[in-house]
């Protein structure tokens, strides 16, 4: 059985960008958020193999260390020719700086180095809930879709190379609310964050405004 989420919950995320988005998702259900940067907790090691368990890292650090629920996304890009590169390693291949160029130019440096002519891609969120007794829940989201040459700049990461399935731009190219907006009434969401977020919110959240 899930547990509703009321209240105040802390956004375990230290990514400005993620941050945007959780909150936009967040906002139609009168859930005030406060961000793990805001409130200076320390980032925790992911040493997880997976996805999930880094989001559940993550999550339960903030449960404990503030005593209110806690919800952390751990996600990133898998390229199907790389072997699902760069993977639990997407924000550490563009290093301390942020370089997401350089990360970007390494995806198909390493794909030329292959001689891989497949272009196929995912992201994947896991997203975790976890209340300060323990209790934790597991919801996953994803979007399939091409690797092109980089275009746009809107979002961040690796979105201005992801073009996803039935659309001609890429992340790079669309505004926030078309890449991860929800309709609410169908429950449909084109980004991995917003697909997950619809499972949470079907599971743990009461109906929005
Ligand atoms: P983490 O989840 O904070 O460990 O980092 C995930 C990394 O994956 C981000 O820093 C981005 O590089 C990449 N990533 C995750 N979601 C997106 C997205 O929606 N667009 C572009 N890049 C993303």
């Amino acid at each position: 059985m899930s547990r509703r989420l009321t209240g105040k919950v802390v956004i375990a995320t230290h990514n400005a960008g993620k941050l945007v988005e959780m909150r936009d998702l967040l906002v139609p259900f009168g859930v005030e958020a406060v961000s793990a940067g805001e409130l200076g907790l320390p980032e925790p090691d992911e040493t997880g193999t997976m996805f999930a368990e880094n989001a559940a890292i993550k999550a339960k650090a903030a449960a404990d260390a503030t005593g209110l629920p806690a919800f952390a996304d751990d996600s990133g890009l898998c390229v199907d020719a790389l072997d699902g590169a760069p993977g639990l390693f997407s924000a550490r291949w563009a290093g301390p700086d942020k370089d997401f160029a350089g990360a970007m130019a390494r995806i198909f440096a390493e794909l030329d180095a292959r001689g891989a002519i497949d272009r196929r891609a995912h992201f994947v969120s896991a997203l975790v809930l976890a209340w300060p007794d323990g209790h934790t829940e597991l919801f996953e989201g994803r979007v399939f879709g091409d690797l092109v040459a980089p275009r746009g700049s809107a979002g961040f990461g690796y979105d201005p190379i992801f073009r996803p399935d039935g659309h001609d731009r890429t992340f790079g190219e669309m505004s926030a609310a078309e890449k991860h907006g929800v309709d609410w009434q169908t429950g449909a969401g084109l980004s991995h964050r917003a697909r997950a977020f619809v499972a949470l919110r079907r599971a743990c959240l009461a109906p929005g405004a």
